[in-house]
């Protein structure tokens, strides 16, 4: 993927625009309880990419926590104004990465699930594509991701030690 499409989001109400000033490292379409009662949907479509790619204008979310299914914190940001959900950050997540919620994307078709997780939680009427690698709970990075995105990520965990 390259960087010269820039995507770029934000909130219902656009007092929250964003920018991601790179390509995902991985796209996930998360199918866990939590997912599904955040979002009010059958799943959520999560943009993994550092914090530092993501840019902000002037409006910045609001965030409260919530325990994740590991007992992890995940932290939960979104607008004020009108309450869409943003991106999270999950403390059980490597790096110092968000997940940005893709339905709030200016042009969402710009990316698609390179996997399917949680999908012993997904629900029954819903068929998935064969082709894309589906897990039922979480899957290994190592196992799963680009060589670029595995160097973009010891590079982020770096930074951050
Ligand atoms: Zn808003
Ligand atoms: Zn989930």
């Amino acid at each position: 993927m390259s960087n010269s499409t820039t995507l770029a989001g934000g909130c219902a109400c656009r007092s929250i625009r964003y920018k991601l000033k790179a390509s995902p490292l991985i796209v996930h379409a998360c199918h866990c309880r939590d997912c599904q009662r955040v979002t009010g949907s059958a799943f959520v479509i999560n943009v993994w990419i550092e914090r530092k790619f993501v840019e902000t204008g002037p409006v910045a979310p609001k965030s409260h926590m919530l325990k994740g299914g590991s007992g992890k914190d995940h932290e939960v940001f979104f607008c004020e104004r009108c309450g869409t959900y943003l991106w999270s950050q999950y403390h059980i997540a490597p790096g110092d990465a968000l997940f940005v919620r893709a339905g709030t994307l200016d042009n969402p078709e710009a990316v698609k699930p390179d996997v399917h997780i949680f999908t012993r939680s997904k629900l029954p009427w819903l068929e998935l594509p064969e082709a894309v690698p589906t897990f039922k709970s979480i899957y290994e990075i190592e196992k799963v991701w680009s060589a670029e995105s595995k160097e973009r990520l010891r590079r982020n965990r770096s930074e951050g030690a």
